[in-house]
């Protein structure tokens, strides 16, 4: 089981719900949103070979975080992922969009410099400007667009740039997100959760509820569960070696390779 996008920090009882993902041997990413909050985040993962933690500037927060670009600088030479970051065009953020903008630039550029990362990111309501900053940098590393919900075109657009998709129940419980979803390649599709932010029956997400993704993904793709977890592994393995290629020497690792720094 792969959650690649989850919010560990922000459930009620984290080090509970680490202390699951690790019985059932659940991979995760498990995503920050404020550059101060990703050492204590990792350090709830201490020592566990399938949660990494990625540093991340969430769009929502921009405004009132973008004083810790430095902070994300200092630790980029130290994580393997990137996210949340992104933009969000929504109607209670949209007065900060241009703060939005110059923060998610500099984290591409800075990111770019660094060689490339693998990122999770955020694009509610302002999927095009999303592409439009990856297209300014091609070698950021891969970004993978989390619960995407852009328009057909701007998905099509997001295809022919190479991006990855990770889908949650959320995503996949809606007639649109459904539509969207259809139309992905299948090998770059990942699962996650978004939990506790993303809910289904009022109740939020924990990572091991990926199977809900899983069954959903089984129907509309006419495949078994078992077939549909092969497919999504292996698109892991694959993102992984392609993240080991696009960031070169000098990046620490995930865990589960021991954690030594690639030649
Ligand atoms: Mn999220």
């Amino acid at each position: 089981m792969i959650d690649m996008h989850c919010h560990l920090d922000l459930y009620a009882e984290p080090q509970n719900v680490v202390n699951n993902c690790k019985e059932k041997e659940i991979y995760v990413l498990s995503v920050t949103t404020t550059p101060k909050a990703w050492s204590g985040t990792r350090m709830i993962v201490e020592g566990i070979d399938k949660i990494w933690t990625s540093l991340g500037l969430h769009p929502q927060l921009a405004h009132e975080r973008y004083n810790e670009l430095e902070i994300f600088d200092d630790i980029l030479p130290d994580t393997t992922f990137i996210g949340e970051v992104g933009l969000d065009g929504g109607k209670n953020y949209r007065s900060h969009y241009k703060r939005q903008k110059e923060v998610f630039r500099h984290i591409l550029m800075n990111v770019q410099r660094a060689g490339g990362r693998i990122m999770t990111i955020h694009s509610q309501h302002a999927a095009s400007d999303v592409l439009d900053e990856l297209a300014d940098y091609p070698d950021a590393g891969i970004p993978i667009l989390h619960w995407f919900t852009g328009n057909k075109y701007e998905l099509k657009e997001a295809i022919l740039q190479e991006c990855w998709f990770s889908v949650g129940p959320a995503m996949l419980a809606t007639q649109r997100g459904r539509e969207l979803f259809i139309n992905i390649p299948r090998d770059k599709i990942i699962s996650e959760t978004d939990g506790p932010f993303a809910m289904v029956n009022k109740k939020p997400l924990m990572p091991w509820d990926v199977d809900l993704v899983i069954s959903a993904i089984s129907k509309l793709w006419d495949e078994s569960d078992k077939s549909v977890k092969e497919k999504i592994s292996n698109n892991f393995s694959n993102l992984i070696k392609y993240s080991k290629k696009v960031m070169g020497a000098g990046v620490i690792f995930p865990r589960f390779e021991g954690g030594t720094r690639l030649k």
